[in-house]
């Protein structure tokens, strides 16, 4: 069986579980609800022409590096782009950790710091978030100073909880750990706090964002790490020539220039604490303090409610049947209309 050829560390790997269900109201997968600004629909045909797909892609993605580094007051030499950025977790991966290499990270937390993790045979330790979900930084030195991983994960906001860790503590993290330390900023523009101004002081830090989340464009699969150009150039070493195809550089390098975000991200927080309240009123559910674009909410019955609300159509994360979330969905804030139903619906199942 060409099964038997398979690395021992991939047997026994599961598919990334991806629903494909249709549903009018779709709150599953932390995107946002809008559509492109404007500006960018106006001259898609432009930037598709001028993309050139004739051509190979720049493999650097210059331009789209020069005005990521603009948003983040950084130079484009601390920039890296990737084909999401789960592309850039593995290209951290694969640049450094070794077989039998310890890695650290929380649980629960974004499935794939586990995944490429075991494709990599590292040895992972995963660090129980504490009470409610709340980093236990405590843990995570004890750890380091066990181990001493060749790679920290640290996801804030984290996903699927909501939940922060404060600037201090990664601080605290980055001052005892030698090996790379990562810091997931996917949902940062909701939270509003980074530690990319310490890209220079800590060497061995990264910082990753993505345009997937508050730049709704998921689609695209346009993510980019953030740390100084030696670590930088590291990560090059790895990555695939043209990694990120020219119509995703273009039609985000647009919607970086529209300029749209801030409103959007508005928005979604504004939706975010009319759905924390509106949920909050209801008895028989526990909802997370989120400063993400998504909030976690635990049920006696979460298999019932998640199906409940299904045939009312609206899909929603599951993550019942995980051992650390046991009980729990997660509910990507969506447009008014969206939030309200959702409201409505628990309501009524719970009652
Ligand atoms: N990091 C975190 C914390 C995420 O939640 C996700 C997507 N769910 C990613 C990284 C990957 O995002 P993308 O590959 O779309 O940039």
């Amino acid at each position: 069986m060409i099964y038997d050829l398979l690395r021992d560390e991939i047997k026994g790997f599961k598919n990334y579980e991806v629903s494909n269900i249709e549903c009018k109201y779709k709150m599953d997968a932390n995107e946002v609800p809008f559509s492109l600004p404007e500006s960018t629909l106006e001259n898609l045909q432009e930037i598709v022409k001028s993309a050139n797909v004739n051509r190979y892609p720049d493999p650097v993605s210059i331009k789209l590096r020069d005005k990521l580094a603009e948003k983040c007051s950084a130079s484009k030499d601390n920039i890296l782009v990737g084909n999401g950025s789960d592309e850039i977790i593995h290209i951290i991966m694969n640049a450094f950790v070794s077989p039998d290499d310890f890695v650290v990270y929380p649980v629960p937390s974004f499935s794939m710091y586990r995944v490429y993790s075991e494709i990599a045979g590292a040895n992972k330790v995963e660090i129980s978030l504490g009470e409610d979900y709340h980093y236990d930084v405590v843990e995570f030195i004890k750890s380091i100073k066990e181990y001493d991983p060749k790679l920290v994960i640290l996801c804030n906001p984290n996903n699927p909880t909501g939940t922060t860790i404060s600037r201090d503590d990664i601080i605290k993290i980055l001052e005892v750990n030698r090996g790379i330390t990562v810091v997931d900023e996917a949902y940062y523009e909701f939270f509003g706090e980074t530690v990319i101004d310490l890209i220079n002081k800590y060497k061995n830090m990264i910082v990753l964002r993505t345009l997937s989340k508050a730049y709704g464009l998921a689609g695209l699969r346009v993510g980019y790490a953030v740390s100084n150009p030696e670590m930088i150039g590291c990560l090059n070493l790895v990555k695939s020539p043209y990694n990120v195809n020219s119509i995703s550089q273009a039609i985000a390098l647009s919607v970086l220039e529209a300029d749209t975000v801030k409103d959007r991200v508005e928005y979604i927080k504004n939706e975010r604490k009319f759905l924390m309240d509106g949920l909050s009123k209801i008895d028989g559910l526990k909802v997370y303090n989120s400063q993400a674009n998504f909030l976690l909410l635990k049920f006696d019955n979460a298999d019932y409610v998640y199906n409940k609300l299904l045939e009312k159509g609206i899909l929603v994360r599951d993550f019942s049947g995980d051992n650390e979330l046991s009980g729990t969905l997660r509910v990507t804030i969506g447009t008014r209309e969206a939030n309200s139903y959702f409201i409505k619906c628990i309501k009524e199942i719970l009652s």
